[in-house]
């Protein structure tokens, strides 16, 4: 049969009588899928398979443990026949034609009256496909559909719908608090990415994947909310408030957050003010830039006898608190601007100057840069080479293993552990 010469349309069966012959694997998964769709469902065997007995002794449907016979199809709005028996499946057929009933036929595809297509269902929408008679291919084709919605790479936000035609709980707004990781579009997670395609509104950092903004329909607003070169930040308690206004308003709305929303990025303060204003909030991680921008210029946060751990602060005034040794690896975030007070106060600690340090500005994007020396050099050279936010710094032997560091930096033996140790091997530049 040819795909133009079917009608696809679909059944609201709630409530309706239908009838299922059969009760193998194909008849327990549309009887399963009848019951779904809310039908009154008689199936019509003399055995059950297991998953029969178990809905039918649920009470969920009617199991008639018998042969069919042709007063079966009587009243039925709707029949699947699925016996497995192809001249039992032919009489069903026929019996339902001679009424007038539509009937999926199992084993006779070619001349079945209806189709029953491949289904999956993400949030309220149904994809349902048919495959010119080749099930397999249908469901590949379903599941890739049905992946693409899940990834956002399909548009499934709502268009507006009259308020009258939202049930209350729709109605209602969200916020949903995306880490949208270091920048590269590819670096947000699935489901950040997912909630992204279905925002009606999105507020937004100067950091994070800003590519995929371009990608929102025309009618997604974008309020940005973090520093450009011209603009000031919106300040916080602005930001919480845009949030939860927006989301009363009845929106879903996103806020796309650089990297991680817990890590140095307010996240909880926004998610907290949000739920004290009654407003739903779902906080979707990201890869954060402090263990990522390190990883972009091949610096791992924690290396096999270089570092068992790394600590994420922002500045000289915590540095006194963290461990100042060449094998725990210290990440500056936003620390730029305090890199030469930074760099003195690790040195106060203890830390020798001979040990690494790696800068890393716009990590993950096309202008990325990487400057690597010494604590005793970095500053200079940071600012002889104009070295800007953002940049994530990172400090400790692990900054040896990074393929932009100097061969002198470079070492076989990575059983340095010691402060000492690490000095000692380290010529500076
Ligand atoms: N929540 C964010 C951090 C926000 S603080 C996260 O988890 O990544 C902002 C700082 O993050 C910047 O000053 C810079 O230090 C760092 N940063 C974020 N993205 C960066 C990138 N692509 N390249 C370099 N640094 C980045």
């Amino acid at each position: 049969m040819a795909i133009q010469d079917i009608y696809p349309t679909a059944l609201r069966l709630l409530g309706r009588p239908v009838l299922v012959v059969g009760a193998g694997p194909v008849a327990a998964r549309r009887a399963k899928g009848l019951l779904n769709a809310g039908a009154r469902v008689t199936v019509v065997a003399p055995v059950a398979s297991a998953a029969l007995r178990e809905l039918s002794d649920a009470g969920l449907l009617t199991w008639e443990p018998r042969t069919y016979q042709s007063s079966d199809v009587d009243g039925v709005w709707f029949v699947q026949t699925a016996t497995g028996l192809p001249e039992v499946d032919t009489q069903v057929a026929a019996d339902a034609e001679a009424q007038r009933i539509w009937c999926v036929n199992a084993s006779d595809h070619e001349s079945s009256a209806a189709w029953t297509p491949a289904v999956a269902v993400v949030d309220d929408v149904q994809i349902a496909v048919n495959a010119g008679g080749d099930p397999r291919r249908a469901m590949a084709l379903r599941d890739a559909v049905a992946t693409a919605l899940d990834t956002g790479d399909l548009p499934l936000r709502r268009r507006r719908v009259q308020v009258s035609d939202f049930d209350e709980l729709n109605h209602r707004g969200s916020v949903a608090l995306v880490g949208g990781g270091p920048g590269d579009s590819g670096l947000i997670t699935v489901r950040g990415r997912r909630l992204l395609g279905q925002a009606d509104v999105v507020v937004t950092d100067r950091l994070g994947p800003r590519e995929l903004l371009k990608e929102l329909a025309p009618d997604v607003q974008v309020i940005e909310v973090g520093k450009t070169p011209g603009h000031h930040p919106v300040p916080q308690h602005q930001i919480n408030r845009i949030l939860v206004e927006k989301a009363l308003e009845g929106n879903r709305v996103v806020r796309l957050k650089g990297g991680d929303p817990y890590v140095l990025g307010r996240g909880g303060e926004e998610a907290e003010y949000c739920r004290q204003n009654g407003v739903e909030v779902e906080v979707v991680a990201g890869v954060t830039s402090a263990i990522s921008v390190p990883a972009a210029a091949g610096i791992p946060v924690t290396h096999r006898g270089l570092a068992k751990g790394f600590s994420v602060v922002t500045g000289h005034e915590e540095l006194s608190e963290v461990p100042a040794r060449a094998d725990h690896t210290v990440v500056l975030l936003m620390g730029v601007g305090q890199l030469r007070e930074s760099a003195a106060a690790l040195a106060a600690a203890g830390l020798p100057q001979g040990t690494p340090v790696g800068i890393v500005e716009n990590g993950y994007l096309p202008d990325q840069r990487v400057t690597i020396g010494t604590l005793g050099s970095i500053a200079d050279q940071a600012e002889a080479v104009g070295v800007a936010n953002p940049a994530v710094i990172v400090i400790g032997d692990v900054v040896r293993v990074s393929p932009f560091a100097p061969p002198h930096f470079k070492t076989t033996d990575y059983s340095t552990t010691t402060p000492n140790k690490s000095q000692t091997r380290v010529s500076t530049p």
